[in-house]
């Protein structure tokens, strides 16, 4: 059989990212400057937040986020138990608990009857993931979370470019956390982005990434040189929290902003393959799609499956040069997080039968094709 080389996720880059680099090597500044600024201000626009602070990836986006609030020792946060370790360990990062949800059966979102259960006199803030692309039920958690005093952080590494009642994902509560791992919906290699239209958290997120230090060297460069500055002072800064070494650098902003450029037509493609999957797999009666596919929001950032015998089905594809995924593992199953599990029986039950399928804006049609066949063929 030919070589498929069909790949599970794969970043869209051509030359106009490399450019873009050779740009930055040119000016020969490297680390945090011009070019984190002004990605910073584009993606403000395209989310429409008043803020936006780039980091190092959206791990260190969800530390700083929830660092931000300053929360009291001995809290909790509500976090869904299926998703990627980060949503928990910034929880835990922070000397606080996570207390793990449950998931909705037909999206496998944050499971608002089970928060209602779990949330305790010690709860503070909830961190919503945006399962696979899909907008969690914000109907009904931000009234909770109005009613129950708790900040909202959205954990918006699957939703880059979402809309949800006409307003992008991450806008929707105090803070919203994006990833540019090379699998998310842009990349920068490895990067991430906090936005927030609160200023308070904002100068917060800013300084704690850069390790409390008050001021950014990219900004005084002049003063070390300008002859007709007085300010013999320009090396002195102060530092008056602990912070992180989690700034984005230049040449990561550089990609990103190519990047960012690219993001509608990165949707557009995504749809057409999300359509073609959904056409098929509709129709086979073994597989059940995990949400909708309707398209109605943006693009998912997964084309997620539930079959039985799901380790024979991912063996079956693997032998077809078909590579698959499971996304997640439950957080209340890694061995670190097992202090913290409570009760999630959808959650437990559903994970088993997942399958993640070839899905990013470079897959071929006729690969889909091929895939939906394979499917197909495992069944006869
Ligand atoms: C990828 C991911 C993260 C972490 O992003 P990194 O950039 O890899 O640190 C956080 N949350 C979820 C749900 C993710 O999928």
């Amino acid at each position: 059989m030919s070589k498929k080389n069909i790949r599970l996720f794969k970043p869209s880059l051509d030359n106009e990212e490399i450019n873009a680099v050779k740009k930055v090597f040119s000016k020969s500044w490297l680390g945090l400057g011009e070019e984190v600024n002004k990605f910073e201000k584009e993606f403000c626009k395209f989310i429409n937040s008043k803020y936006a602070i780039g980091v190092n990836s959206g791990t260190a986006a969800l530390d700083l986020a929830v660092k931000s609030f300053d929360f009291n020792k001995n809290k909790n946060i509500l976090v869904n138990n299926l998703s990627f370790v980060s949503s928990a360990s910034c929880i835990v990062n922070n000397g606080l608990e996570p207390i793990l949800i449950d998931c909705e059966e037909d999206n496998l979102g944050f499971d608002i009857n089970d928060a209602k259960k779990k949330i305790n006199k010690n709860t503070v803030a909830i961190v919503i993931v945006h399962y696979g692309g899909v907008p969690a039920n914000l109907k009904k958690i931000i009234p909770f979370a109005k009613k129950n005093n708790l900040k909202i952080i959205e954990d918006c590494a699957h939703c880059l470019g979402v809309k949800y009642l006409n307003k992008k994902l991450g806008t929707f509560g105090d803070v919203g956390c994006f990833s540019f791992e090379e699998k998310k919906g842009i990349t920068t290699g490895d990067g991430g982005m906090v936005v927030t239209n609160n200023h308070k958290l904002f100068s917060n997120i800013k300084r704690n990434r850069w390790l409390g230090i008050d001021k950014e060297t990219w900004i005084r460069k002049n003063d070390y040189t300008n002859l007709k500055s007085n300010n013999n002072k320009h090396w002195f800064y102060k530092i008056d929290s602990l912070g992180y070494k989690y700034n984005m650098n230049d040449l990561a902003a550089a990609i990103g902003r190519v990047q960012l450029k690219k993001i509608k037509k990165f949707i557009n493609k995504k749809q057409i393959i999300a359509n073609k999957y959904y056409k098929f797999l509709s129709q086979c009666k073994h597989v059940k799609l995990s949400f909708e596919y309707s398209n109605q929001f943006g693009a998912y950032w997964l084309m997620c499956i539930r079959v039985k015998e799901r380790d024979k089905f991912i063996k079956f594809l693997k032998r077809k040069m078909i590579p698959t995924g499971v996304h997640y593992i439950p957080i209340s199953n890694l061995d670190y997080y097992k202090k913290y599990k409570s009760s999630t029986p959808k959650t437990d039950r559903i994970w088993k039968e997942l399958v993640s399928l070839p899905y990013h804006s470079e897959l071929k049609i006729k690969d889909v094709e091929y895939i939906c066949k394979m499917i197909i063929a495992f069944y006869k």
